[in-house]
């Protein structure tokens, strides 16, 4: 699937393994989380356009790259999205956030939005959808509808973690929008967890496993 980006750099990978283990503390787990996002973000936001500044250095005047004005829209799905939103915010702190908090109904498996909330005068932006399971792909492409109508000029999703049927399910519903993982895992569980997954992120992130 050409519309996938695996981020397979050494570091990230030994962080993943780090953050699968499940003896690692909430504390270390968001702690991780936050330094893999740091390279999600670097990944994600390459084609960003640069314009020549004039400045001075100790030495010379000179013309250097500069960022374009920024128009990134950072949407995180609550609440798991928030870890990796923080570390993609320390990299690029002018871009814009939204929240869109959706979760899925255990009997009816339909997907229910509890939240939405994003900024102003976001039209034509890059919006850059945070959530770090491509589970089964619903929530995901929930999310992608909901800011369709905002008009993005362009929209990436970026996850940790992706599973087979979560690409095929988000890839039909969007095909031009581009996918950044970190992994593939190979399934999923009869409650929709990724296996071998990382567990359930929100409950490692915030430390309310049962
Ligand atoms: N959400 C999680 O937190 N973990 C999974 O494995 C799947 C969805």
């Amino acid at each position: 699937m050409n519309q996938v980006t695996t981020i397979d750099h050494p570091l990230v990978q030994h962080k993943l393994t780090l953050m699968r283990d499940r003896n690692t503390s909430s504390a270390k787990f968001r702690a991780l989380l936050s330094e893999i996002s740091h390279l999600l973000a670097y990944e994600v936001t390459r084609d960003l356009e640069l314009r020549l500044e004039e400045i001075e250095t100790p030495l010379v005047k000179t013309k250097a790259p500069v960022l374009k004005s920024s128009n990134l829209v950072l949407v995180s799905i609550l609440r798991a999205g928030n870890g990796i939103l923080d570390g993609m915010l320390s990299l690029i702190p002018t871009a814009q956030v939204g929240h869109i908090g959706l979760y899925r109904d255990s009997l009816t498996q339909v997907v229910v939005e509890y939240y939405f909330k994003l900024p102003h005068s976001v039209k034509n932006k890059t919006f850059i959808v945070i959530d770090p399971m491509l589970a089964t792909g619903h929530t995901a492409v929930a999310a992608v509808n909901r800011i369709l109508p905002s008009q993005p000029g362009a929209i990436k999703f970026v996850c940790l973690l992706a599973s087979p049927v979560g690409l095929k399910t988000f890839s039909e519903e969007h095909p031009k929008v581009p996918i950044y993982t970190v992994a593939i895992d190979e399934k999923l569980d009869e409650n929709n967890y990724i296996v071998p997954g990382i567990g359930d992120v929100g409950d490692r992130l915030f430390g309310t496993l049962k």
